[in-house]
């Protein structure tokens, strides 16, 4: 994984080589990363960065023999840690018996989220682990001189699942074999022990821009520029977010806006069960992408029609449907009724309710609303 890979980050990017040019770069470091903004993608970068024979001043060379091994993930002197399952009962779960696994996920995605890898794995509803005796491995490997003679790597992936076991690599951590470094890659900081927040040196990783995303989108999955925006909108900065989103969205997501308030304005149940019918059979995930797609409309609107020469970054199509809706005139109060009842609708449909009953319910809801009734 080249940093040219990696989507946005380009203040965390320059952080890091920052510290490198000036040969300040600790050797136990922690990215921090939410969910899909690319904690693992980054990690995987500035190991190859690290690793590689004639670097650039900014990025790997992509070509030397160090770069082509990480790009298989099967360097020699680089290892991974990563949450687990045991691969027959009564074994303990380790990442040696995944390794073949753990490659072919995230080559295929770096912005894999720790559960569709641990889907990945078959672990249904196991919760994953890194265990004391991984934790032990880990500390007696990098005693080992390096196979290649340069640095030795270790890069452990959501250091969350170690738990209090993260004592053992204390002593690691603070006092590292020459050539080491430790790259942790966490997501929730609040769920690592305060003893190895102390002794990393922290990367924070930020939303990915909505820019960035949509360019990344049009570039690498020939998504259109209109639906790569669409997508990037309702992505929250998370690139990993709007790979699923694209992977998904066969349906247009305005078309679906369109039918439903046409539906919901005429008045006609008929019309309005067709649609519940036909979204009920989507993903959760579409189900709640619609509803944060039609509460940035929502959004759009409001600002049509209270701010003059207002410049939306829709596409042509988005903004004619906007500005018929910004033209009915509603109040504030109606605007604010709008966004709590599809903010509901989303948190309902991620807590599993009954999607179909959801659906009916918000879409007269809405109905209520924008005739100005009340429930
Ligand atoms: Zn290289």
């Amino acid at each position: 994984m080249l940093f040219k890979d990696v989507v946005g980050q380009q203040a965390a990017k320059q952080g890091f080589l920052n510290f490198h040019n000036a040969h300040r770069l600790p050797h136990a470091i922690l990215i921090s990363a939410r969910d899909g903004i690319g904690g693992l993608a980054f990690g995987l970068a500035m190991t190859q960065f690290l690793m590689c024979e004639a670097p650039s001043a900014d990025d790997a060379c992509g070509a030397c023999n160090a770069c082509v091994k990480m790009q298989k993930l099967v360097h020699p002197d680089v290892h991974f840690s990563f949450p687990t399952i045991p691969p027959k009962p009564g074994s303990k779960a380790a990442s040696k018996h995944y390794m073949a696994d753990f490659r072919n996920a995230v080559l295929e995605n770096p912005y894999i989220s720790t559960f569709d890898w641990l889907q990945y794995i078959h672990a249904e509803n196991k919760q994953g682990n890194i265990t004391a005796e991984e934790c032990r491995e880990i500390a007696d490997q990098l005693q080992l001189k390096s196979f290649e003679g340069g640095h030795k790597i270790q890069l452990i992936w959501r250091p969350e699942y170690l738990g209090k076991e993260g004592n053992i690599l204390l002593k690691l951590i603070e006092e590292p074999p020459a050539d080491t470094y430790l790259i942790l890659i966490a997501e929730e900081l609040e769920n690592i022990l305060n003893t190895i927040l102390s002794r990393t040196q922290q990367i924070n990783l930020l939303p990915v821009g909505y820019q960035d995303i949509a360019a990344a989108l049009t570039s690498r999955l020939q998504l259109d520029s209109a639906k790569a925006h669409q997508i990037a909108q309702i992505a929250e900065g998370s690139y990993g977010h709007a790979l699923r989103l694209a992977a998904e969205s066969g349906n247009d997501l305005l078309s679906l806006m369109k039918e439903w308030f046409n539906g919901i304005f005429t008045n006609k149940g008929v019309l309005i069960n067709e649609w519940v019918e036909k979204m009920a059979k989507t993903g959760r995930e579409q189900q709640k992408s619609f509803f944060m797609y039609a509460q940035q409309m929502i959004a759009h609107t409001l600002r049509y029609s209270n701010i003059t020469g207002y410049q939306a970054p829709l596409t042509e199509e988005e903004k004619v449907f906007a500005q018929k809706l910004a033209a009915r005139d509603y109040s504030l109060s109606v605007f604010q009724h709008l966004d709590e009842a599809l903010t509901r609708a989303a948190y309902h449909i991620e807590r599993n309710v009954h999607a179909k009953t959801q659906l009916l319910y918000t879409s007269i809801q809405i109905q209520y609303i924008l005739q100005g009734k009340s429930l």
